[in-house]
């Protein structure tokens, strides 16, 4: 590990990870490679824990591919000096913003998107010209083969490598100095990352989840809210960072929005959900029966039933749980969704500020003042007002948490410019030397307030 970091670091120094040809080729070959293996990303995240295809397709490797279409379309632009206008104070002077590489990055990926959110983060990486070690996950070991095979074969190790492995080796991992750190994960391992980056005052990226709140009122268009709230919760089994965690609905509407739930769950998934092709599994026996013991004491409304020789469980809804229970304590991260009745707005303030601030908010209502109220109010990494998750199938903007939810925020250009260093450069001219600012200091102080108009 050492020697491979060692490696990389050398290869920094050449400067060819930094020539903007290099890049595109490196990158080009990535998209050639996933091109070729879409078929076998797809069967080994099958064999990790049942995704369906369509699942698979939809958002790991298309997403991929297109953050490669567009970064390798539009690198050679991002990469570019970009100047600014200079100030009156340093004239006569060009200035600009010179976009340059940390060095040697990082990236520690999670189980649930176990290909996008390794690949994704690494496509930025190298865009902006760095050297990248990249460790997936543990949990599912078919994917993170298939990640060795692909960057084995597109880059050469001392420019990208792959390190697989578990805590032990993400831990030996973070004991290196590295430039910089891109980590996705819980906010439990968040914080280790974070001080393990502190020790070398390494920037850091962090991806961390939440309690995502997901709020329906009395105004909302029921039947289709459930439909997409539905489609939210259970796609990949409930383990989606930006998943809802919990429903708040108005009081008045509750049976009503809980009715339309359990109808979209049946056209979905049909009535024998186990059978379903487009159902997920939970991704370890541990996970499995972490979320089955969530369940004890809850009334459910629907679903409950599992299996554990498949990890399976059935999409749940659980009835009002107490605030104090174990399944209202922390992130549910499974197909588990609690549906909790409010009547006022502090009823939802004492739910939501009851958790740290989370990754993503949903909010369904046809009254535009309700809407504004809850972006407004709450804090939260991102969101979106009459559907879920939809905010991350936008390059243009930013994907990223805030407070406990995480740090930074990453996607098409936003990637390039997270993993570059914007070094402000000035070039003097020589034809002129003002000679105000050089001592004996001959500009009289009342005119030297007024210095502030000219930076
Ligand atoms: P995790 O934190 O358990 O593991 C993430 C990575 O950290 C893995 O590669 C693992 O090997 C490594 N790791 C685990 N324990 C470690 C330790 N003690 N020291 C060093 N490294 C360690 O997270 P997970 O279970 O893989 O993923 C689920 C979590 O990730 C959820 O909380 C979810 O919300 C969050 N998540 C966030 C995003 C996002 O984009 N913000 C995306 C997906 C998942």
């Amino acid at each position: 590990m050492m020697e491979l970091l060692q490696k990389q670091r050398d290869f920094f120094q050449t400067q060819r990870s930094k020539q903007i040809t290099y890049r595109k080729e490196a990158l080009k070959r990535l998209q050639h490679e996933i091109i070729a293996r879409e078929d076998l990303i797809c069967d080994a995240i099958y064999a990790d824990f049942k995704k369906p295809r369509f699942e698979t397709i939809f958002a790991e490797t298309q997403f991929v591919l297109a953050e490669l279409k567009t970064t390798i379309k539009h690198l050679s632009t991002w990469a570019k000096p970009k100047r600014v206008r200079p100030s009156l104070v340093n004239f006569p002077s060009s200035d600009w913003i010179h976009k340059e590489p940390y060095g040697n990055v990082l990236i520690i990926a999670p189980w649930n998107y176990p290909f996008q959110l390794a690949i994704a983060p690494l496509i930025g990486a190298v865009a902006a010209g760095n050297t990248v070690v990249l460790k997936p996950s543990e949990l599912t070991p078919n994917t993170s083969k298939i990640i060795s095979e692909i960057i084995e074969t597109a880059f050469a190790p001392e420019h990208v490598s792959v390190v697989e492995g578990g805590v032990e080796v993400s831990k030996a991992l973070l004991s290196q100095k590295w430039d910089y750190i891109f980590f996705t994960g819980s906010t439990r391992v968040g914080r280790i990352v974070y001080e393990s980056a502190a020790k070398h005052l390494t920037p850091v990226t962090l991806e961390l989840g939440g309690k995502n709140p997901c709020i329906v009122d009395e105004t909302a268009s029921l039947d289709l809210a459930a439909k997409r709230i539905i489609w939210g919760k259970f796609l990949n089994a409930g383990q989606t960072c930006i998943a809802p965690d919990y429903i708040l609905v108005h009081q008045t509407i509750k049976e009503e929005l809980v009715e339309a739930l359990k109808k979209h769950i049946e056209i979905c998934y049909g009535t024998d959900i186990e059978a379903s092709p487009y159902f997920s599994r939970t991704v370890s026996a541990t996970h499995f029966n972490q979320l089955i013991a969530l369940l004890e004491g809850q009334e459910i409304l629907f679903g409950g039933r599992s299996n554990p020789e498949d990890n399976f469980i059935e999409p749940t809804l659980v009835n009002e749980p107490a605030m104090d229970s174990p399944l209202m304590k922390g992130e549910i991260f499974g197909p588990i969704l609690p549906v909790i009745s409010y009547k006022n707005d502090t009823d939802i303030a004492k739910v939501i500020d009851a958790y740290g601030k989370p990754l993503a908010t949903y909010v369904f209502s046809n009254k535009k003042a309700f809407q504004n109220k809850i972006i407004d109010t709450y804090s939260f990494g991102g969101g979106a007002i009459n559907d879920t998750l939809i905010q991350i199938g936008n390059k243009r903007l930013p994907f990223g948490g805030v407070g406990q939810s995480g740090l930074g925020a990453y996607h098409g250009k936003l990637s390039f410019n997270l993993f570059s260093h914007h070094k402000a450069i000035i070039k003097k001219a020589n034809w002129l030397d003002i000679p105000l600012r050089y001592a004996p200091y001959n500009l009289p102080l009342h005119l030297a307030k007024k210095i502030k108009h000219f930076f």
